[in-house]
């Protein structure tokens, strides 16, 4: 038995004013075949990396492709898509003849001229390996589930957790599921169910951890093989942008549309209710300051450099040094050239710095003051579960009562390490700034006495009718009141 895996992933905010090319892949993961770790997967990368575990036991060869992921950001350039594709595309046609391909893909990757990547990447495979080959494909849920992409492919199966704590048990799915088929001991079929609403659903909260919970139960049983939610990513706009709930039977097609039928209008009936309460930025940092005890986590979804933003919006910043806040402190704010001027002028240094509120107009204006380099560091990284995540060098300068953790690796606050690596003790602080929409929860969750979300000015606005959409299907709640979900597939 012969199995052919490889990764093409990024999520696209097209909206973004941050290009992603070549570079952002090369910066990010660039792995070609002999030069895939050990240790653990990288982004995306989790069906290749559990499939080489398992190649000796499941008794089947396993030809390694190229993995390329890139950070979030903006609509990735043609050619340098192009350019990887093809060259998955050429090492999958030389592995031939193949009994399963595994594609570790994002869902919501965008590149000029190409809305639906991945639905392009799965089409061009079955045109390369054949109608008897077996398509597993592990997805975000951050994606955009296409009727393309679940027409083609054999097998689907999305994280369900978000934080995304469960790459690696949902590949190991895939790789099950694609096994099963090619040993004909199953017959996926996929169902599709289009809810028509965008929205954000942490899993940490009681209403979706409940569903997932529920969903898992159901998975395994009476012929019902998995069960994804695709939750939507809502800054890309792309035609097929919308929650759908996909349920892959073994065979039984009625089964399947009813259970995915029976599920989606119940995530309709959660319109409203999966998101927490967003503060505005004076409301958020008046109640932190006026809290006993700490540290009360600001988070700041809206400027998330995982949902593409440039995380440099001095907004909240701007806000804590006018309130005259005290033992507070705030991150990541990305900022090659300030990082580069604090290194200049030395440790302990007071100087004047201009930072953040560089790359757009959503990013604010920048701040101007006096600052005091409190600590440097190179080339650091912090946790985000198994994985080690880099920053690159940072420094933390001080105004006031105020830490600031400027970064030069885009990237949204996930471990501790963030603030620890630059001496700053999160759990000491009465304040703490995190600039991430939910996956900070896993390491700051623990620590918070509260958590406040805030829907700041950054671009990636929780309220999806300010965003200004000009491809997404209509109607779609909440742009629309009058919608009709149904089933698809
Ligand atoms: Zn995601």
């Amino acid at each position: 038995m012969r199995l052919f895996a490889a990764t093409l992933a990024t999520e696209t905010n097209t909206f973004s004013p941050l290009p992603t090319s070549l570079s952002s892949y090369r910066e990010t993961v660039f792995l070609r075949p002999g030069e895939h770790p050990t240790d653990a997967p990288r982004m995306c990368t989790a069906p290749l990396f559990v499939a080489r575990r398992r190649a000796s036991t499941d008794d089947f060869t396993l030809i390694e492709g190229s993995c390329f992921a890139a950070s979030p950001a903006g609509t990735t350039n043609a050619k340098d898509y192009e350019t990887m594709r093809d060259e998955i595309l050429a090492q999958m046609r030389a592995a031939l003849p193949l009994d399963g391909v595994l594609l570790g893909l994002h869902g919501a990757m965008v590149a000029h001229g190409y809305d639906d990547v991945e639905g392009d990447i799965i089409e061009r495979t079955r045109a390369i390996v054949g109608p008897k080959c077996v398509i597993g494909v592990e997805l975000d849920p951050h994606c955009h589930l296409t009727l393309k992409r679940v027409r083609i492919a054999d097998v689907i199966v999305l994280y369900k957790e978000f934080p995304h704590s469960d790459v690696v048990d949902r590949a190991e799915e895939v790789l099950d599921l694609t096994l099963k088929t090619i040993r004909g001991e199953i017959k996926p079929v996929m169902s599709l169910y289009d809810c028509r609403q965008i929205s954000s659903y942490p899993t940490t909260f009681p209403l979706m951890r409940g569903f997932v919970d529920r969903i898992k139960e159901m998975e395994g049983r009476d012929g019902v093989l998995s069960i994804s939610i695709a939750h939507c990513f809502p800054y890309g706009d792309v035609p097929e942008l919308s929650s759908r709930v996909l349920v892959v039977t073994d065979g039984d097609k009625a089964k399947g549309e009813a259970l995915a039928t029976k599920l989606g209008t119940e995530l309709v009936g959660m319109r409203g209710k999966t998101q927490p309460e967003y503060f505005d930025v004076g409301g958020a940092v008046g109640t932190a300051m006026t809290a006993n005890e700490g540290p009360v986590v600001l988070a700041e979804p809206t400027d998330n450099a995982g949902g593409g933003a440039p995380s440099d919006n001095t907004t909240i910043l701007r806000e804590l040094i006018a309130r005259n806040a005290q033992n507070a402190a705030i991150g990541p704010i990305w900022d090659p050239i300030a990082v580069r001027l604090c290194f200049d002028a030395g440790l302990g240094a007071h100087f004047p710095l201009r930072l953040g509120g560089k790359t757009g107009p959503q990013s604010g204006t920048p701040i101007d003051a006096t600052v005091e380099v409190i600590a440097l560091a190179r080339d650091a990284w912090q946790s985000f579960g198994p994985t080690n995540v880099p920053v690159g060098d940072c420094a933390a300068a001080r105004i006031g009562g105020v830490e600031i953790v400027l970064i030069t690796k885009r990237t949204q606050a996930l471990g501790l390490e963030l603030f620890t690596n630059l001496g700053i003790d999160p759990r000491a602080k009465s304040v703490l700034v995190v600039k991430s929409t939910n996956h900070f929860m896993a390491a700051f969750g623990p620590i918070a006495k509260r958590v406040l979300y805030v829907d700041s000015d950054a671009p990636l606005s929780r309220d999806y009718r300010k965003i200004d959409y000009k491809k997404v299907k209509r109607p779609i709640w909440p742009l629309d009141a009058e919608t009709s979900p149904g089933l698809i597939l």
